[in-house]
């Protein structure tokens, strides 16, 4: 079995997530598929960041002071593109400037800029044909409904910008990701998308969506979500149990599977490792040897590229 390896926001363990140059070293390292998070600006344009806010990966705070809401933060549909094309990009940090993960590249710290949604498909265009390598795009469309609440729906302008980009049928290397089931639904009826869809899944109390997840992961919910999506994208605690601090696998990658989804969880981190697990390398043996699970995304994608060439 070999997993499709995702590149978590790029290369994300070396340089900061989302810039072209954590894609690049993904491209160079041999990942299958690169990740997008797409959020909206002020102007309608569609960016690549993980957040709807600024605070955690930008310098936003030096160079706008004036710009938060009265929570504190600063919002990407706040700003002009002109405006976000002028901020630094950093490594991701916690609300009071520090490294979230202090290993990685150092904290506050180099001139990356965000880009275009658009930007980035080309660049990635380009990539597959210096290296002759054809990597595949992962966009994720970021809150949807917080979007419209905003006062712009971005999934028309996504899907133009991923056709625009050259990907037109569902074997085209395209997954459009999404944590909202009802804008899945949508992607498939309404918009009667030929890529392949991906069903986040992650835990309720995370306010993502208003998706039920405990539902979707059910047996009922696996065979609702099986009419609509071609894969699912469980967080790793999704999948497995301790059992004396020993992980065992739970039923969920084989639910999936009976009902012909394909299973990529995330994230995979040699930084971060869930419960249960002393080193990267037995954490991604047990979800692709005992668990079957047929991708992964990971801030590591040199690290599970190696594992499967050995
Ligand atoms: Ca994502």
């Amino acid at each position: 079995m070999i997993p499709l390896v995702i590149a978590h926001r790029g290369a994300s363990g070396y340089l900061p997530e989302h810039t072209l140059d954590a894609k690049a070293l993904a491209h160079k390292m041999g990942a299958d598929y690169l990740e997008q998070d797409v959020v909206a600006t002020r102007d309608d344009e569609l960016v690549v960041l993980h957040d709807i806010y600024l605070d955690r990966v930008t310098n936003v705070a030096k160079c706008f002071p004036t710009r938060a809401r009265d929570d504190g933060r600063y919002y990407v549909r706040d700003f002009d593109l002109e405006e976000l094309r002028s901020l630094s990009v950093w490594e991701r940090m916690n609300a009071d400037g520090s490294a979230v993960y202090p290993g990685r590249y150092p904290a506050q710290s180099g001139d990356f800029t965000i880009n275009t949604f658009a930007e980035e498909l080309e660049f990635i265009r380009q990539l597959n044909a210096n290296s002759g390598r054809q990597v595949g795009i992962y966009p994720e469309i970021k809150r949807p409904a917080w979007h419209r609440q905003e006062g712009v729906d971005i999934t028309p302008g996504f899907l133009r910008v991923i056709m625009d980009g050259g990907y037109e049928n569902i074997d085209d290397p395209v997954y459009i990701q999404c944590f909202d089931f009802a804008e899945l639904k949508r992607l498939k009826i309404e918009f009667d998308t030929p890529f392949k869809l991906v069903q986040l899944i992650g835990e309720n109390s995370w306010g993502e969506a208003a998706t039920d997840f405990d539902f979707i992961r059910s047996a009922d919910g696996i065979t609702e979500l099986a009419e609509t999506v071609d894969a699912i994208g469980p967080w790793v605690l999704n999948l497995y149990e301790l059992v004396d601090n020993a992980p065992r696998p739970g039923d969920l990658v084989m639910r999936a599977h009976t009902a012909g989804l394909a299973v990529h969880p995330y994230t995979f981190r040699a930084d971060e490792l869930p419960p249960g697990f002393s080193s990267f390398e037995d954490l991604v043996r047990f979800f692709v040897v005992d668990l079957g699970v047929d991708g992964l995304f990971t801030d590591f994608p040199d690290r599970v590229v190696q594992l499967r060439l050995s």
